[in-house]
């Protein structure tokens, strides 16, 4: 898939966000969307998106949204970090196929980190159970501010 393929509304975040697919929600208003990445690369992985945006890339989302996109990652980062006390974290934002992006739905991930625990690869990583996802994104939720 190239940068500039056009916004396909059958990817699979469209599809969360229509109700199609299920998702564990951390939190969302009515711009943005943060969920647990269901194949995680460390606990409490955390992708966010933009609800309003039909941007595949970081080329093509609009000022207005990215900001709020932008703030969410930082409300959520700061969240994880509360709730789940990291060593530090990741934020990760893949462009094309060439740049290693697998959904054509503009996204950030959040990658909690710990020293000495290395991180799975992406696209490597196992499937998590719902429930073991459902309990993290309860915890980083309790701790929004
Ligand atoms: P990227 O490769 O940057 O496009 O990231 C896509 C991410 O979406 C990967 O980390 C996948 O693990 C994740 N992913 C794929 N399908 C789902 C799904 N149904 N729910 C949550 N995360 C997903």
């Amino acid at each position: 898939m190239s940068l500039r393929q056009p916004y396909d509304p059958d990817n699979i975040f469209a599809k969360i966000l229509c109700g199609v697919i299920p998702s564990v929600t951390v939190w969302e208003d009515d711009d943005v969307l943060a969920f647990m990445d269901v194949f995680p690369q460390s606990e409490g992985h955390v992708l966010v998106i933009s609800k309003t945006s039909r941007a595949t890339s970081l080329l093509d989302i609009e000022p207005e949204a990215l900001k709020r996109v932008a703030a969410a990652v930082q409300r959520t980062a700061r969240a994880v970090d509360k709730a789940l006390r990291p060593d530090g974290f990741q934020i990760l934002q893949y462009n094309g196929e060439a740049g290693g992006q697998t959904v054509f739905h503009l996204h950030f991930h959040i990658v909690p980190r710990w020293a000495g625990r290395p991180m799975k690869g992406h696209g490597h990583a196992p499937m998590a159970e719902a429930a073991a996802l459902r309990d993290i994104a309860d915890r980083i939720a309790a701790a929004l501010d």
